[in-house]
């Protein structure tokens, strides 16, 4: 039944949006988009001491920036909101209500050292540490007491400790789980607060979730899970854990491996599609072997049949590739827009500049852009058309400025130049190359020292394209300086 598919993404706003749960929300975003679903995102900020309202707003921000459009959540609505989660705390509160009456749920007055202590006694004896369920026949006395003694209780489900939760996983397969190694796990903190596994399960209940599809790291909590789902007589919903994302030495993904962080990929100069595109090939993969894959394309054959079973391998390497693919193919306008504010970043132009200038900031980015892999190293490339010349490549100096020579072919290059009325890509190379010919030396010599000379570089755009958007004075300065430079 296609058009009844339901997913969900439900990040805890305790950091920034990581690569791996911007893949997890692409996943779910492609399935609901292929089946005709419907993309649901909730934040789950029950964990009042680690969730922020900024890191919540970072999330949304990112997936934004991503295109991960979900149809119902936050700033977007939906007949199923709120989508926080510290927002529903009355229906938490009525369904565990409803299981305590129902005998399926308990208070449990243990204390944090009582638990803990047992814990440690258990691991001594070389026994699994559960909670040993001694809650769980309190009499009516025994509760008065302990409430006299001032404690609050949490509240646990009951768990079945015979028999196996089965976990009919849509990518892994079967899994299954003993009962006898889950225990009567906190449903309700003392603070009157849920703890995870019981509001997601509530909430992908009255947000009528059809399939869960969220990362392998939770496929522990499945069991505990499913228990809920029972006790609460929820009909259980299909699972797909997603495996997991790691370093290339195939170590856990974290911070030494460089930029994990959307933000962070979107600082150091990657375009959203790249990602989204390198993102579609993480750990899943399509019939063909093509590497660009736009995300209308990826609606179209995406299956969780084809998400891999083993962990995918991160390499930053192909993100950069593909980021410079659509830094070459995207519309020009659009590369324009992303690569200006790393221009005002970097101090290259001031927004007034940014704004009068633009259609010269576009010309630029045209020539140039085949030869970044980033926005950040586009910036840097086209900063010698704003800024004047102060430093000249290493190897290029020794190559093309060496000497006399090189500071006389400047001169008599930025002299032929000078004379020419109309200005073009064609008039100056007829110039370069007649002048060339004249002094019986091919054109490559005039025209290496005269690229170092007015862009600093010894690679970058053709030639002729440079002076004609730099101008006829700036470039014949630039190059008049340079002789200067290597003569002193
Ligand atoms: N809030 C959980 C997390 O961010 C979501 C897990 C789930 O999708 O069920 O890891
Ligand atoms: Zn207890």
């Amino acid at each position: 039944m296609k058009d009844t598919v339901r997913v969900r993404f439900a990040p805890s706003p305790t950091g920034s949006l990581h690569i791996g749960g911007a893949r997890t929300a692409l996943f779910n975003l492609l399935f609901a988009r292929n089946n005709g679903g419907t993309f649901v995102l909730r934040i789950e900020d029950t964990d009042t001491e680690r969730s922020t309202e900024e890191s919540a707003m970072q999330i949304v921000r990112s997936l934004r920036w991503l295109g991960l459009d979900w149809d119902e959540g936050p700033e977007k609505g939906g007949e199923f909101g709120p989508y926080f989660q510290s927002h529903r705390l009355e229906l938490y509160k009525k369904e565990v209500q409803r299981l305590l009456a129902e005998g399926k749920a308990y208070y449990c007055y243990c204390t944090p050292e009582e638990l803990a202590e047992r814990r440690e006694a258990a691991l001594k004896a070389g026994k699994a540490p559960r909670y040993d369920g001694c809650c769980r026949n309190l009499t009516d006395e025994q509760k008065k007491k302990f409430e006299a003694e001032g404690r609050k209780p949490t509240i646990r489900i009951k768990v079945p400790q015979e028999g196996q939760t089965i976990v009919d996983d849509l990518i892994r397969g079967r899994v299954v789980f003993e009962n006898s190694v889950l225990d009567d796990f906190i449903i309700f903190k003392s603070n009157g607060i849920p703890t995870y596994n019981f509001a997601c399960v509530v909430d992908d209940n009255a947000m009528k979730i059809t399939h869960i599809i969220r990362a392998e790291e939770h496929l522990s909590n499945t069991p505990k899970q499913i228990q809920a789902y029972n006790a609460l007589g929820y009909e259980i919903p299909q699972f797909a854990h997603v495996p997991m994302i790691l370093a290339p030495d195939r170590s856990k993904l974290s911070k030494r491996h460089g930029a994990t962080s959307v933000e962070e990929f979107r600082d150091q100069g990657y375009l959203a599609e790249a990602i989204v595109n390198y993102l579609t090939l993480l750990g899943w993969s399509p019939e063909g072997n093509e590497e660009i894959f736009g995300m209308e394309k990826a609606i179209k054959e995406f299956s969780l049949e084809r998400v891999n079973k083993t962990a995918a391998v991160y390499d930053v390497k192909k993100l950069t590739w593909i980021n410079g693919h659509y830094l070459r193919e995207l519309d020009i306008d659009y590369i324009t827009k992303q690569v200006i504010p790393f221009m005002l970043k970097k101090g290259i132009i001031s927004e007034e500049e940014a704004e009068k200038r633009y259609e010269y900031i576009k010309q630029i980015a045209a020539i140039s852009r085949d030869r970044s892999k980033t926005l950040d190293e586009l910036a840097d490339s086209i900063a010698f058309f704003f800024k004047d010349v102060t430093e000249y490549e290493e190897k290029g100096v020794k190559k093309h400025f060496a000497g006399e020579k090189a500071a006389e072919l400047l001169i008599k290059g930025a002299e032929a130049l000078e004379k020419l009325d109309e200005f073009t890509h064609d008039s100056t190379e007829k110039a370069f190359r007649a002048l060339a010919e004249n002094m019986g030396i091919k054109a490559a010599e005039l025209i290496h020292p005269t690229r170092l000379a007015i862009s600093g570089r010894t690679v970058g755009p053709g030639l002729f394209e440079i002076i004609v958007l730099l101008g006829k004075e700036e470039t014949v300065r630039r190059m008049r300086k340079a002789a200067g430079w290597i003569r002193k």
